[in-house]
């Protein structure tokens, strides 16, 4: 059975003191609702890892990196490598965020050795895909989207493509406070796993687990989650506020 998740993405935000009271709270207020059937990642600044990875110790929450580079050692000045992330023992690593794609021009042929290194070392990638607006308006999104998983994901083997997780984050919605509808989440989802069917087989796709990113929060999160396609969300701006996170990982049940 295919994973259920709910990964914050606090982008670049919070200082050291701030990230380990929002961590702890998450922590109590979660209590033993993380890790039973969901799995709780908090994505967290580079520099934040080491420190909210002892915070969190036994818990059931995960820590996880937003990047990391597509090549193993040397000379590549402010870069950190998977290899990096794997010795810190953190396990997740966000790849092909939108805002990576568009401010840092990261395309599916970079983003496909970024997992390839990724899983080198052992971490689950979650990879993001989704389609702007303008692509959205001119209907083509769902050509849009399945492209972006083919370039960076159909070259590995079946083994492989099962520890990544898909993240459909549509680009409108990101930040924007404009979520998909359920029905538009679960369209995607669908064309995705249905994707991921057609080049792996469907037992390999149902084991996938698919989350939905873009504007989720403590309101409309329940209704996303119960699409049959959506295993979950990453979550942006709604995971810095602890209580406002912690109803949005209940909302899983
Ligand atoms: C994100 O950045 O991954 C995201 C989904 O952000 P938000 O929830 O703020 O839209």
């Amino acid at each position: 059975m295919r994973q259920k998740i709910v990964a914050g993405n606090w982008k670049m935000n919070k200082t050291e003191e701030e990230a380990q009271i929002l961590t702890s709270e998450i922590m109590a207020m979660t209590g033993d609702e993380a890790g039973t059937s969901t799995t709780v990642i908090l994505c967290v600044p580079f520099p934040f890892l080491g420190s909210l990875r002892n915070q969190v110790g036994n818990s059931p929450i995960k820590i996880g990196a937003q990047n990391c580079s597509e090549h193993q050692w040397g000379a590549y000045t402010g870069e950190v490598s998977a290899w990096m992330l794997k010795s810190m023992k953190i396990p997740y690593v966000i790849l092909g965020h939108s805002e990576r794609r568009q401010y840092f021009g990261e395309d599916g042929k970079l983003l496909a050795k970024k997992i390839d290194t990724s899983l080198a070392a052992d971490l689950i990638s979650i990879f993001c895909c989704g389609e702007p607006l303008s692509v959205r308006e001119a209907g083509t999104h769902e050509q849009l989207v399945k492209q972006q998983v083919e370039e960076a994901l159909f070259h590995l083997s079946a083994e492989q493509i099962k520890k990544v997780v898909v993240a459909y984050e549509p680009v409108w919605a990101i930040g924007t406070g404009k979520t998909a509808t359920a029905q538009q989440a679960q369209d995607m989802h669908a064309v995705i796993r249905k994707h991921l069917a057609s080049k792996y087989g469907g037992a390999v796709a149902e084991e996938i687990s698919i989350l939905y990113g873009g504007s989720v929060n403590a309101k409309n999160a329940q209704e996303l989650f119960t699409c049959p396609d959506v295993d979950g969300g990453l979550v942006g701006g709604a995971s810095l506020k602890s209580r406002e996170f912690v109803d949005i990982v209940k909302a899983m049940k």
